[in-house]
């Protein structure tokens, strides 16, 4: 089945779907978007991705490119064209078109594309994934990386360095020697007391839509979470380790920059939580 884009108004062949060369997105990343999961054809916390992407637009003073309801309408539209049942749903709002200047109107018409993806359903969707290893970078990014941009180079980077020593995911080390979070995941510890510690969200971090899911379902669950950053030195020494994003959902780790995690094969809290996620969005096993 042939892929469907949709952009500007029209759904087109993917193929063939092209943006203009003076797109603000493509020469100054003046551009914003969001991952949605999508599990049994449905979107994954659909709210707090639409309020993550109104803070993002809100923050470049990008207006929405139409109304909150038409633009959930038009998603679900690509999701069907594309029969998605188990995969992602990814939307890109940029500045829109203007002829090559640093400085900007306030007032552009936003260009919208939005696609979707089909990716392969795991066996038992009720246990977690098999664990994956994670190397440490610096955090090289600008200082708003709480706004969900596509400037995504240095991310790209780190990922890149992870993928060429067999890695799934580089955690991004910050100038106080703190993992701030992953290329393109939140990152998480349990440690020595049980405590489930993820980087505070003050603006030196993407605040995960999976990530406020976790928090607010910890708190249900009687988990304490404490948001104090955590060195990679007490990841090493973690009862537990793990990731989050809307593509990867939870996905625990046995590895950072070489050294074991615990006992790989508990993951207590990180099931726990994962437990928790998985009923409350109705995930078919
Ligand atoms: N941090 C970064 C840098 C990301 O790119 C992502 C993925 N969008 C996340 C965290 C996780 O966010 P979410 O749970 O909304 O996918």
């Amino acid at each position: 089945m042939s892929r469907i884009a949709y952009v500007n108004g029209r759904y087109c062949p993917h193929n063939g779907a092209a943006i203009h060369i003076e797109d603000r997105g493509y020469q100054f990343a003046d551009a914003v978007y969001e991952v949605c999961g999508i599990r049994d054809g449905k979107m994954l916390d659909e709210e707090a991705h639409l309020n993550r992407l109104d803070w993002s637009l809100g923050e470049l003073e990008i207006p929405w490119p139409m109304t909150r309801s038409a633009l959930q309408v038009t998603m679900r539209e690509v999701i069907r064209r594309n029969r998605v049942r188990h995969g992602m749903i990814y939307l890109q709002v940029s500045r829109g078109r203007a002829r090559r200047a640093h400085s900007y109107s306030a007032h552009m018409n936003p260009a919208l594309v939005i696609t979707a993806t089909s990716t392969p359903r795991p066996q038992n969707a009720q246990v977690l994934p098999q664990p994956v290893s994670v190397i440490t970078q610096p955090d090289i990014r600008w200082q708003r990386v709480d706004i969900k941009t596509v400037a995504l180079l240095p991310n790209s980077m780190a990922r890149h360095a992870a993928d060429n020593v067999g890695c799934r995911e580089a955690w991004l080390i910050n100038a106080e020697g703190k993992v701030t979070e992953g290329s393109s995941s939140n990152a998480w510890i349990v440690d020595q007391q049980n405590r489930v510690r993820t980087h505070p969200t003050n603006g030196r971090i993407l605040n995960g839509t999976v990530r406020q899911a976790l928090i607010r379902l910890a708190k249900q669950e009687g988990i304490e979470v404490s948001e104090i950053a955590f060195t990679p030195q007490e990841a090493y020494e973690a009862k537990e380790a793990f990731l989050t994003s809307s593509n990867a959902l939870v996905q625990p780790i046995n590895q950072i920059d070489g050294h074991k995690i615990g006992n790989a094969s508990q993951n207590e809290i990180s099931q726990q939580l994962w437990r928790a996620y998985y009923i409350e969005n109705q995930i078919a096993p």
